[in-house]
């Protein structure tokens, strides 16, 4: 049993995490990074092949066996607590900084929102020469609070990319019944191209799909991948400046009326923006946006 959260290691997980490097000797963190990288890419052309479940028998024995050798040299640990057993336990998992739905904006999903936003609020919205914001609805599942940044760092920079799916799990009960009625399909913001090649995959992506299974739909990319761009200094008012017009649309893509946008992070909502933006350039009439986490 973990002293943090009281986990019991549990029967049956899917093996393979990447080791947390702060707890690891010097030789056992490039095995974890060399490991890490080499998984990656692995899994991420699994995404475009056949469901492994459906690959030939002596191909699925030899990927469970090396998983197994790999649980062994490499256990997988909880993202929060570090406790042996799960990519998040339960406890940490009951225990992250969830939005109340109820009490959210149910326009741009801001935590307290509800009644009166004080993120999209006129005064906010003229500040970035709006008189709107370009999709009908935003919401996201936690907080980025002490928690949720444990599981995006160790989605985004540690390479557990096993995470994907269980931040859709937590994602998808966030989806308004209203939304639900009507939407056609999910999609993502692409990451650069550069982080894309730095991870091994597109973080949006793998949550957008996981999100998709939940909600029975399917998964389409229609944006073009952006070109790196550091906004992390930048303010708010820049931030919204900077991504305007830096996402668009693929040219020929089929879009659908009703489209669920996903992402990882909303910090200033600027790359929300930009993508409703985009979208209802193309024509979609009805955009929604769903991230695992959001700056409060
Ligand atoms: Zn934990
Ligand atoms: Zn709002």
């Amino acid at each position: 049993m973990h002293r943090a959260c009281g986990a019991e290691k549990a029967p049956g997980r899917r093996p393979g995490a990447a080791r947390k490097p702060r707890e690891t000797p010097c030789a056992r963190q490039h095995g974890a990074r060399r490991r890490r990288y080499d998984g990656d890419m692995e899994n991420a052309a699994e995404t475009t092949r056949a469901a492994p479940c459906g690959a030939p028998l002596p191909t699925r024995m030899a990927r469970l066996a090396k998983e197994a050798f790999l649980e062994t040299l490499w256990p997988t640990r909880c993202a929060v607590c570090d406790a042996p057993g799960e990519v998040l336990c339960g406890p940490c998992r009951q225990n992250l900084p969830y939005i109340d739905w109820w009490r959210a904006c149910p326009r741009c999903g801001a935590p307290f929102g509800r009644v009166q936003c004080s993120e999209c609020n006129a005064v906010m919205l003229q500040a970035s020469g709006r008189e709107a914001p370009p999709f009908a609805g935003a919401a996201s599942a936690v907080a980025y609070q002490e928690g949720a940044r444990r599981v995006v760092g160790a989605y985004k920079d540690q390479g557990e990319r096993r995470l994907a799916e269980t931040m859709a799990t937590l994602m998808a009960p966030f989806v308004a019944p209203a939304w639900r009625e009507g939407l056609q399909a999910v999609s993502f913001v692409p990451a650069t191209a550069a982080a894309c090649r730095r991870r091994g995959f597109d973080h949006a992506e793998l949550i957008a799909r996981g999100v998709a299974e939940e909600l029975g739909l399917p998964c389409i990319g229609v944006f073009q991948r952006p070109h790196a761009s550091d906004q992390r200094k930048l303010s708010r008012r820049e931030r919204m400046a900077n991504m305007r017009g830096r996402l668009s649309t693929l040219p020929g893509a089929t879009l659908p009326r009703s489209l669920l946008v996903v992402d990882d992070v909303c910090t200033t909502g600027s790359t929300l923006f930009a993508a409703g933006d985009a979208l209802r350039d193309a024509g979609v009439e009805d955009v929604f946006c769903l991230t695992f986490a959001r700056t409060w």
